[in-house]
Parts: C-alpha cells; sequence; structure tokens
C-alpha cells in the first residue's frame, strides 16, 4: 500500500519512544503519520524549527 500523505518525520519522530504499546504505535501512524499529518499539531511547529515536547501527541495533549 503506498501511503501519498505520509509524514516527512515518520522516521525519526521521537514520540514514539514514549508510547506504551504496539497497539497505540500502530494508531497513530495510521491515522495521522501515513494517511493525515496535515491534523497532526507536531508537524507544523518542527516545520517552523521549533522544539517539540517529545511526549506531544498529534493531537496536541501530552502523554503522562
Ligand atoms: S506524530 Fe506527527 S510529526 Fe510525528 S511522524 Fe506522525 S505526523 Fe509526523
Amino acid at each position: 500500500m503506498i501511503f501519498k500523505k505520509k509524514c516527512p518525520y515518520i522516521e525519526k519522530c521521537p514520540m514514539f519512544a514514549y508510547l506504551e504499546s504496539d497497539f497505540s504505535r500502530a494508531s497513530y501512524r495510521i491515522i495521522y503519520c501515513l494517511r493525515d499529518f496535515e491534523r497532526c499539531v507536531r508537524k507544523p511547529i518542527r516545520d517552523r524549527g521549533e522544539t517539540v515536547p517529545d511526549k506531544m501527541l498529534p493531537d496536541g495533549s501530552m502523554i503522562d
């Protein structure tokens, strides 16, 4: 399957290291990173060259 809207940061996005389960990692990848990265609040921050908190989720909430 080809994902036309794959996020350019997917290979090195630090958020994934803080997710506890393979299920949650896979879910975020499918919902945001591979299909609709424009919905992710992390990406525009990174595009601007600003620091993104590692634990910030694509919806802007923070991992505990
Ligand atoms: S979480 Fe956001 S910034 Fe990180 S790879 Fe996925 S879409 Fe890109």
